[in-house]
């Protein structure tokens, strides 16, 4: 478990003072300059050696990733993006950072932007974040103000650094599409290569990084890679801010440390499981995407990639839905069938029909009104769009689908069977009516 001297986020739940002030009186913006005199070189290599993965839900190594931009300057500008979009469900950590910490955000731009030779900064905010947004670009004119950003300012790199509000559209927090939104244009995601650290924003070299990424990433560089790989084990290391929603005793958002157990999480940060552990169902561990698991795997599970893919899921943002026995699950992943059929953006086939396609079997499959070998045909199918589309959207959506039907067979069996009983007893009565 973390210790209270190893939190980054200080003020994730807002109750301290979250002006320029009070975030330098926790000690953010503490030598930045220091930090930027020391060169991108030596910034790329402490965050590769902090072994930081990603915190948007892929795990890319976020060191490596900034060791793509070249290093040679063409003359084109280079940029940071950041992706405020989360809008995948069951995710709600980026939010804390930018309505109630957002220093810990400025000064990571700052820094990143140095390690990566960019003296812009676009964060692109989901459109239902007005208040975020507001809280956002406050801590922005602040740092205007102070002299922390904009050129010739006091940490001895010019950066600017722009709000974009989105519009709503699930599928703008893929980097391409996002990037496309902020040109101006329709979100849709981009064939890849080219990459963006080559060809991205304006056709120059851009990188894409999660709010969560860069805000850790000036509290590793103050305290040394070696610390933040000291917490969690290796591969999956540092700390992380986890959300849990639906069935347990306090739903939250906390910082913890990697690689602690599901079971330890639940009953320190949110009470515990609602009726107790022998009434947990099932847990989708890191956003909608991601496959759900059994609560009997899920007891043991250690919470981080590794951990995770040992119960065939993923960790994605750490963001957990917990179901109990109450749960329709059917219903559930129907349900999540049916937000990516709304989201998916249309260009690949597979997805744009597919995903309408599953969830009109599954909301069958809800009522029972289906046949069972339909279930194998659903299953082909989610391998069908799996892999084959432009984005990952096509594999969020098929996952969920894959995973209830490898977990949940006998279930959706069940309410087959249950059906026709049903409808086989009303004929009959309909029959002796007549
Ligand atoms: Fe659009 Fe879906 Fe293709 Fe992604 S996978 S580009 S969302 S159609």
């Amino acid at each position: 478990m973390l210790k209270d001297q190893d939190r980054i986020f200080t003020n994730i739940y807002g109750l301290k003072d979250m002006s320029l002030k009070g975030a330098m009186a926790r000690g953010h913006w503490d030598g930045t300059k220091q930090i930027i005199e020391k060169g991108r070189d030596w910034i790329i290599d402490e965050m590769k050696a902090s072994g930081l993965r990603g915190r948007g839900g892929a795990g890319f190594p976020t060191g490596m990733k900034w060791s793509f931009m070249p290093k040679q300057n063409d003359g084109r500008p280079h940029y940071l993006v950041v992706n405020a979009d989360e809008s995948e469900p069951g995710t709600c950590k980026d939010r804390e950072i930018l309505r109630h910490d957002p220093h810990t955000l400025l000064e990571g731009c700052v820094i990143a932007g140095c390690a990566m030779g960019a003296n812009t900064t676009y964060i692109y905010v989901r459109g239902e974040y007005m208040r975020e947004r507001e809280a956002l670009q406050a801590a922005i004119d602040e740092c205007y103000e102070a002299g922390l950003l904009g050129k010739n300012n006091k940490n001895g790199w010019d950066m600017d650094i722009y709000v974009h509000h989105g519009a709503g559209a699930y599928i703008c927090g893929e980097e391409t599409a996002l990037i496309e939104s902020l040109e101006g244009k329709k979100g849709q995601p981009r064939l890849k290569p080219p990459f963006p650290a080559n060809m991205g924003l304006y056709g120059c070299p851009t990188t894409v990084n999660n709010v969560e990424s860069i805000a850790v990433a000036p509290t590793i560089l103050r305290r040394g890679a070696s610390w933040f790989s000291g917490i969690g084990r290796p591969n999956n290391v540092g700390t992380k801010l986890f959300m849990v929603s639906g069935h347990v005793n306090k739903p939250c958002t906390f910082e913890d440390a990697m690689s602690v157990p599901f079971k330890d999480l639940i009953e320190k940060h949110c009470g515990g499981i609602r009726g107790g552990w022998d009434n947990l169902l099932g847990v989708i561990p890191g956003g909608a995407s991601c496959p759900i698991v059994k609560g009997e795997d899920m007891q043991n599970a250690i919470m981080d990639f590794d951990g995770m893919r040992d119960v065939k899921s993923s960790f994605g943002t750490g963001g957990m839905i917990v179901m109990d026995k109450s749960t329709d699950v059917i219903k559930a992943i129907w349900r999540i069938a049916a937000f990516f059929k709304h989201e998916s953006c249309g260009q690949c086939t597979p997805c744009r029909e597919g995903t309408g396609w599953m969830m009109r079997v599954l909301e069958r499959m809800v009522k029972g009104h289906a046949q069972k070998r339909e279930i194998d045909m659903l299953f082909e199918v989610t391998k069908q769009i799996e892999g084959h589309t432009i984005c990952a959207l096509g594999d969020a959506a098929a996952w969920p689908v894959q995973a209830l039907i490898r977990n949940f067979r006998p279930e959706i069996e069940k309410r087959i069977d249950q059906y026709t009983h049903n409808a086989t007893a009303h004929g009959a009565v309909l029959e002796a009516a007549e």
